[in-house]
Parts: C-alpha cells; structure tokens; sequence
C-alpha cells in the first residue's frame, strides 16, 4: 500500500498534484511520501512486537539525509554498508547504539570511526575481517561488538545479480564453518562476540528460503550456546520483497514475515534485529518524467522520456518491471497501446520497457515510474552528464526539496585541471 493515487483525475503524492512538484521542481525528479515510509516501518515493528527488537532501514536502498531523519525519528535503527553511510546516518541523529554495520569489505578506516562514533554492532563476514577488527579495537582500547555472517546455503529463489545465500557467493562464511570461526573469533580479545547474522538475498516473494535459512541459525545458536558463546541477538537480515507490479501475486506481509521469526527464533529468547530497505522505501517512491518524444519506429513506437538508465538503473541493471503510468489519470476503458519506453542516453540498455501497454501519451505528458523508492537515487549516475536528479519528500499537504539539482556550473567545478594544462 502506498500514498500515491489519482484524485480528481490527477496523480498525488499524499495530498500533492504530482504535476504541481513537476511544475515547482521540473523533471525529472523522485519524489517519496512520509506517510508511505513510516507506514512500512511500523509494519515491521509491530510485525515483531513483544520480542526484544530493533528494526535497522538497510539505508543503501535510500538514503538521503530527510528520509533516515524521518525513519530514526519514528526509532529505526540503521544498517550501512559503507563508512560514508555511517557518517550519513550519523547525521541524520541516528545515535551510534542502533547503527549495524554490515558488508564484506570494512576497511581498518572504517572500523575506527565506527569504533570512535559508537557502534551497535559489526556483522563480520571473514577471518581476516576478524583479525583486523581485533586489531582496530585493541589499538583504540576497547571492544567491538560482533556478529559473524553466516551463508546457509539456502537458495533464495530471486535474480540471480541479488542472492546472497548461496555457497558460490561472496557473502558470509559457510555455516558449517561456524563453529570453528566463532571458536577464533571468541579467542580475540579485541571482539565480543554478541550474536548472528544472516542475509540471504533481495525481492524475496517467498517465506520459505527465509524459514529454511533461519531454521539453521535456530540450530546453530543451540550449538553455539553449547560451545559457551553467549549468543543473545540474532540480526535475520532484509530481502522481503514488494510488488513491483498491480498484476502479480503479491508477496508475503511483514506480519506473516514475523510470525514465523517467531515460530523458527522466538523460543531462543534473543534479541532480534531485521535489516529491511526495499519493503520500506520501494514503494514510497516515485520517479516522475516528462515525455520529450512520441517516436514512431518500424512496427513500434517509442516513447523517450527524459529519465534515463543513469536516473533509474534497475531495467538496465536487473532486468526489473516498474509500472509507468500517467499523471493525468486516463479515462476509464480508454484502448492501451504498446510503446518501447526509453531514455535519451546512449546505450541500448537505456531501455526501461518494451511493448508495454499504456493508454495513448503526447510528447509534454507526465509519467510516474512506481516503486522507485528504492535502489533508485541512490544507484543514480551523472553518465552523460546529466545531473543527478532532485528528490522531494511530501508530507500531507507539504512538499519540499530534499536534494537538488546541481547545476552545470557545479558539476564542472568539481573537477580541476592540474598546473601543467
Ligand atoms: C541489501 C541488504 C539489506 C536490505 O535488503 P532489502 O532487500 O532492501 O530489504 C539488508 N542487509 C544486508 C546485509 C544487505 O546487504
């Protein structure tokens, strides 16, 4: 469910004409609903109510500064990737105690500033990741809360280029090496080892592979508990996947997501942490284009928008759907009619659907890319040139810029030449 319906025959984001931000802002540009964001969260919060919890937004799939001050503000933790997350969720308030860190290459820079800033917990994902933390730690005095990643092998059943749970990736460590690795890891006095993690993947539309793969953490924390490691918080990961159309079968709810936590974990009296960010902020976003083109080809007709692969790379990049709908609301039984819809850049994969149904679209007309929220600004590239593209967060009847766009002056600017040209 999301806040992003027609009313008197126009689009709104919650209680804005999405033409009145196009007319404010121009095109393109993402523009994300408040009341959508907050909605999902608290599924998953009261999805896991009356177990100890945290649920930490997986901030790669959106993370402008606006977005984790409204999550944190609603109490999400957060779960970064990168030092550069870090310090974004920093300054979005997120206090260093609900902030995980997650990702296969920490560097020793990366850890120090977790370590110095306050830190929840590092999901560790190799033994040379150990040691190095063991040794950041030790060097600044203290002791760094860990969990280690571990890959059950399970298979996740979604695109391949977003699976993260099988033996073949590079994620985590084999489960059946875990015994061994926490035994190194408990012997490093640098570490306290708090837990486990697990993340098996992305756009799951299935419960079971997560049942599967959390069924094994249940018997790993008996083992582990077993061998005198004190394991009290299990992180379960994100991956819950959204409906990226109307038309299919739509994936499992947060609530039913819960439940069975429960039913695999809740009798091991852990902590549980959850790492969602698409279900949170997929469907919270739009990305809204204007129709440069209507281009008649040979047996099919184009539209080119002025969005591109480099705003929104997910066609390109997964083969994704995003439903594209028009701003104007169609007139109910109007004939639908197959285009090729693209962007300007210069790539063939600069392709966002092909022969896909849409009522008739002028060039001037508005479009509205849904469940772009996610995995969508974030990913976007100045390829060609263009400027990253404004994001607008409405709340209510409010609207405001985000991010803006920069201007040409300001992209040039960045670069500098050296003394000898
Ligand atoms: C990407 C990622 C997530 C979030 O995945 P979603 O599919 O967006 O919910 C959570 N945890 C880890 C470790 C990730 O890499």
């Amino acid at each position: 469910m999301d806040h992003f319906l027609y009313k008197d025959g126009a689009l709104h984001a919650e209680d804005v004409p999405v033409a009145e931000i196009a007319a404010a802002v121009g095109t393109p540009f993402y523009v994300y609903s408040t009341a959508t964001l907050l909605r999902h969260f608290r599924l998953f919060d009261e999805a896991l109510a009356g177990m100890d919890h945290l649920v930490c937004f997986a901030m790669k799939a959106a993370s402008n500064q606006a977005i984790l001050k409204t999550l944190a503000q609603a109490g999400a933790g957060m779960d970064v990737v990168s030092g550069g997350e870090y310090a974004r969720a920093k300054a979005a308030g997120v206090p260093g105690d609900r902030i995980v860190f997650s990702g296969v290459g920490k560097t020793h820079a990366e850890m120090r500033a977790a370590l110095e800033g306050g830190i929840r917990q590092f999901n560790l994902e190799s033994e040379p990741e150990m040691e190095r933390l063991n040794e950041v730690a030790l060097s600044l005095g203290v002791k760094a809360p860990v969990t280690v990643r571990v890959n059950p092998d399970v298979d996740a059943k979604t695109h391949a280029k977003i699976a993260t749970g099988k033996s073949e990736n590079k994620f985590g460590i084999p489960i059946s090496r875990a015994k061994e690795v926490y035994a190194h890891a408990a012997r490093l006095p640098g570490l306290d080892v708090v837990g486990i993690d697990v993340h098996i993947g992305s756009q799951l539309t299935d419960l079971e592979p997560f049942r599967l793969a959390y069924r094994k953490v249940a018997a790993l924390t008996e083992a582990l508990r077993a061998d005198g490691h004190n394991i009290r918080r299990l992180d379960l990961g994100g991956g819950l996947g959204i409906p990226y159309t109307r038309s299919n079968e739509a994936p499992p709810l947060p609530l039913d997501y819960g439940t069975m936590i429960r039913e695999e974990l809740g009798h091991l009296g852990c902590e549980i942490e959850i790492e969602p960010g698409r279900l949170i902020a997929g469907n919270a976003g739009l990305l809204v284009s204007d129709v440069v083109y209507v281009k008649s080809g040979e047996g099919r007709d184009f539209l080119i928008l002025d969005a591109a692969m480099n705003d929104l790379v997910r066609p390109a990049m997964y083969d994704a759907h995003h439903d594209i709908i028009p701003v104007v609301e169609p007139a109910s039984g109007v004939e639908q009619r197959p285009y090729d819809i693209v962007g300007p850049v210069c790539e063939t994969g600069d392709t966002f659907a092909k022969q896909r149904m849409m009522p008739p679209v002028q060039a001037g007309d508005l479009v509205a890319f849904r469940s772009a929220g996610a995995y969508g600004a974030v990913m976007a590239s100045e390829y060609n040139t263009r400027p990253l593209i404004p994001e607008v967060l409405v709340n209510g009847h409010q609207f405001a810029v985000i991010r803006a766009r920069p201007s040409f002056d300001e992209i040039i600017n960045r670069d500098t030449i050296p003394e000898w040209l």
